[in-house]
């Protein structure tokens, strides 16, 4: 169903995209080491790589690192590697063909269908390494890690190194990375410091843009279409106006509208009321890190865009605050793609919290 609120996984399900999902496919299939998908939140990113892992014939693996880390507030080699593995478990094909070389990792144990890591000498090196044997017979073994800025919390576990060890040696290996904070991506990454693992290493960047207004209006024709569900050009129209071609909320508005036989408005509050709720889960470790940020998400929404405005802004409501510390504030915010600087000014890129910002 075109408007089904969780990351698609089929191509029928996945609107437009044509293009990316080209893209994306082909660098796999020139056996491109490193490739990021990268894009705002909800436009798609989990969705299109869901899709390309399953259209593509290679054995593919991938680890949501943001949930990872939630779950277990580290993302270090114990933690990755039971995702790695519990990623293959119970895949029959892939693990019967796999198994000769899991076996040979120290610290994993293959039963059954199941694969576990059974001691502290496992190294995700080893397994990579196993993995890129495995490749050479499969073509090609794919990694994907979504949201993965987060490997920046490996502690001593350092990913950019395992990763450039991988990329320079391992020539069976696909990694795609994806990340909505892309801003904090490549300060994990950093391809440009001469000091860095990965620096100088090619990427084959795949990048996820809003729709159009016209390809939004279409996306909701088609899904309203596809549920049977009647609705005026009006209402597509104003629901473009607010969600400004979010898929993400596009795709919600129609879900609410159609499953629980909503109109327009009670739609778009709906949409609202979840951008909230979404908020609270996202942001809430930064705002705890620092109560200024929403002060500052506040400033923007209500449209002080200068650096020096919103820092008036947020003195007014909090106190002194020094130039470095706010700035330093303002451009996390920046690196998460919660705000954006456009010609020197700073906007909120999602209509929707802006919206909920400004409450
Ligand atoms: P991201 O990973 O970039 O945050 P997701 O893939 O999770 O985005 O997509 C967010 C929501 O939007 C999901 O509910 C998904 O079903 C929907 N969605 C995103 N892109 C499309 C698309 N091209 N066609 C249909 N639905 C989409
Ligand atoms: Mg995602």
């Amino acid at each position: 169903m075109l408007f089904s609120p969780y990351p698609k996984t089929k191509r029928e399900e996945l609107f437009d995209r044509e293009r990316e999902l080209k893209e994306l496919e082909e660098a796999v299939k020139r056996r491109e080491r490193l490739i990021l998908l990268l894009g705002l939140r909800r436009l798609g990113k989990s969705s299109l790589l869901n899709v390309a892992l399953n259209e593509l014939t290679y054995p593919s693996i991938k680890v949501d690192v943001r949930k990872t880390y939630s779950e277990f507030s580290s993302v270090n080699r114990y933690v990755i590697g039971k995702m790695l593995l519990s990623g293959m478990s119970g895949r029959k094909k892939l693990v019967e063909e796999a198994k000769l070389f899991l076996e040979r990792v120290k610290g994993v144990s293959v039963s059954g269908l199941k694969l576990e890591i059974t001691s502290k000498d496992f190294s995700i090196t080893e397994l990579l390494e196993a993995l890129n044997e495995y490749g050479e017979k499969a073509g090609r073994v794919i990694i994907a890690f979504d949201e993965a800025q987060y490997l920046r919390f490996g502690g001593a576990t350092r990913y950019d190194g395992i990763l450039a060890y991988a990329i320079d040696n391992l020539e069976n290996l696909t990694f795609i990375l994806t990340g909505s904070e892309v801003g904090l991506l490549f300060d994990f990454l950093k391809f440009d410091n001469p000091e860095a693992p990965l620096f100088g290493r090619y990427h084959h960047d795949v990048i996820l843009d809003r729709f159009s207004p016209e390809i939004s209006a279409e996306f909701l024709r088609k899904g309203f279409e596809e549920a049977h569900f009647e609705v005026s050009g009006r209402e597509i129209e104003g629901a473009v106006g607010e969600l400004d071609g979010i898929p993400g909320w596009l795709a919600l508005y129609g879900y609410t509208r159609v499953t629980k036989n909503l109109r327009h408005e009670e739609a778009i509050n709906e949409v609202l009321g979840e951008a909230k709720s979404l908020i609270q889960t996202e942001l809430s470790k930064l705002f705890a890190y620092s109560p200024r940020y929403r002060v500052i998400l506040k400033a923007i929404a209500l449209g002080y865009s200068r650096w020096k405005d919103i820092k008036d802004y947020l003195t007014l409501k909090l106190g002194y605050i020094n130039d470095s510390n706010f700035s330093a504030l303002l451009e996390n915010l920046v690196k998460s793609g919660y705000v954006e600087k456009k010609e020197g000014r700073y906007i909120i890129p999602d209509p929707v919290l802006e919206k909920v910002f400004r409450e």
